[in-house]
């Protein structure tokens, strides 16, 4: 453990805000494991007053790097993406022991930073915009995409370092600095990632305030951000309620956001699909990150012809579920973040039984040190209960059965958010109307594969309360830029558009 924290330069206190050199002396906080309930190191977050000094470093350094070319951008981010193939074990290890995911989940987190690096330094050469023809003679339409400015980034404890990259990544190419307030519960990630940025930034002689940190409570730091329109674009990954907050408050100064909140995600299983592929993608869609994924799968609707036998193979499988330190590869499921989320979990499944589902199996807590470890949880329920609707952040599953594909779709539909899908079917009449605008309402909608686990490469995001923000691949570097249109004039006279006609 020590190792670890050593070859990413964290230290037992360490100062929590970065905007070229390192500052914080407000309150500390101490970061423990739930592996095991130990303390990993401390962090001291920033004041009000610090975060002055960091936000104006931060919109300061915008004004030369807005400038420099976006392929000589690019080279930053390659060099960031080097730095964290360098320390991808590290890195890893340090989300698994902050916040519990497995190994393997920790590397494929690190890996698609990697991946999202690679994604932006190829499109620092491709931040294209379009000519237009024009109505009049002798004229060109064009549009152009500029740097923004300050991108605050805050991010959830689940994702702890993906999703910095995935905005950090892309603001930078696009020209933008970025002010980054991670989750309390996942600071010395943060802190190790802002190393590896400052080391890129300074390895090519540019402000390393390009890339500030600022960590401190949502309610004081995150206001901060929300409210001051030196931030021109806020990036929010978190919960529905805090995104509506957020959301709010950005909006009254009319800044930009990008929301991307919780989900509900649902697979249907067809008669007509591969049996084997329904269980493996849900399994893993389930269990995966014990549950703490915006993208787990979180309901199964299974049809009533197959829902029997499928059931007593999910269940199989979930007998099996291997549970313990998330750090060794023998174990599937690791421990939830903190006690309290045990306690959120161990509620609902209270309130599933009072709203008349059935609990098939787990949802206990196990005596592991630590306190944060149950077993993965599935509940039968005769359609969206109340609390079906809400997105329990835990390994609960919820099982229903359907008659026709118009029913499935309009249970997949039926909940108020709107991230990840999928369907198993073998049927191309149905997965194609799965596709299609009667089909899933959802931003993410798979065929054979389940709702969790996205590339890179594709806009991820979602609809209805997820927020309807659009990270990483596609085009949705654009809300990134600020876009500009011209029309420029060549005739050597003055033509109006629409024919309006000049006579003096
Ligand atoms: P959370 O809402 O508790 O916290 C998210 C972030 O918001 C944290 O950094 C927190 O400090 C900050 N915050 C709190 N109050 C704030 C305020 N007033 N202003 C600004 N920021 C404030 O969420 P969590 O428990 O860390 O993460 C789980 C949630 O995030 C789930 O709902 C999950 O679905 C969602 N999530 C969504 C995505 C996605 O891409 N759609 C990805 C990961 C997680």
């Amino acid at each position: 453990m020590q190792q670890v924290l050593n070859a990413l330069g964290i230290s037992d206190v360490n100062p929590g805000g970065f905007s070229g050199s390192w500052s914080g002396s407000g309150k500390l906080q101490a970061v423990v494991s739930p592996i095991h309930g130990e303390r990993l190191a401390s962090v001291t977050n920033v004041t009000p007053q610090e975060f002055e000094a960091i936000l104006a470093r931060c919109h300061g350094a915008f004004a030369a790097w807005k400038l420099v070319p976006a392929p000589k951008r690019g080279e930053v981010v390659k060099e960031i993406g080097d730095e964290l193939r360098r320390n991808k074990e590290a890195l890893a290890e340090l989300v698994t022991l902050e916040m519990g995911k497995t190994l393997r989940e920790g590397l494929g987190e690190v890996q698609e930073m990697i991946d999202i690096c690679d994604l932006a330094v190829g499109l620092s050469r491709q931040l294209c915009g379009l000519t237009m023809p024009s109505e009049r003679r002798m004229h060109r339409l064009q549009e152009q995409w500029h740097p923004l400015g300050v991108v605050g980034v805050i991010t959830a404890f689940n994702f702890p370092v993906a999703v910095w990259s995935w905005n950090t990544a892309i603001a930078l190419v696009c020209g933008d600095t970025v002010l980054w307030k991670p989750s309390s519960k996942a600071p010395l990630t943060a802190i190790a990632c802002t190393k590896i940025a400052e080391k890129a930034l300074r390895k090519f002689g540019f402000d390393p305030a390009i890339c500030s940190l600022a960590i401190g409570k949502g309610s004081d730091i995150g206001d901060l951000i929300n409210t001051d329109p030196r931030v021109a674009l806020v990036s929010y990954t978190g919960s529905v309620p805090g995104g509506r907050h957020v959301g709010r408050l950005v909006q009254e100064r009319f800044g930009r956001h990008i929301l991307e909140l919780g989900g509900n995600n649902a697979v249907i299983v067809s008669e007509k699909g591969d049996l084997d592929i329904a269980l493996r993608s849900i399994y893993f869609g389930a269990i995966g990150t014990s549950g703490q994924r915006c993208t787990s799968t979180r309901r199964v609707l299974v049809h009533e012809s197959i829902f029997g036998a499928f059931k007593a193979r999910l269940l199989e499988l979930y007998a099996k579920t291997p549970i313990g330190d998330p750090r060794e590869h023998k174990y599937l499921m690791g421990p939830l973040v903190d006690a309290p989320a045990v306690d959120t979990m161990l509620a609902a499944i209270e309130t599933v039984k009072a709203q008349g589902g059935k609990i098939l199996c787990g949802g206990e807590k196990l005596p592991h040190p630590g306190g944060c470890y149950v077993t993965p949880c599935i509940a039968e329920v005769p359609g969206n209960l109340p609390i079906v609707r809400e997105e329990t952040f835990a390994p609960l599953l919820y099982l229903m059965s359907y008659k026709t594909i118009e029913e499935a779709i309009a249970l997949q539909n039926g909940v108020p958010q709107g991230l990840s899908s999928a369907i198993i079917t073998n049927d191309q009449g149905e997965s194609e109307l799965f596709l299609s605008a009667a089909g899933s309402d959802c931003g993410i909608a798979n065929v054979n594969t389940g709702t969790s686990g996205a590339e890179i490469g594709g806009a991820f995001g979602g609809e209805k309360e997820t927020g309807g923000g659009r990270e990483s691949g596609s085009d949705a570097w654009k809300a990134y830029m600020r876009r500009q249109t011209s029309a420029i004039n060549f005739s050597g006279k003055v033509e109006l558009a629409q024919g309006i006609t000049l006579d003096i």
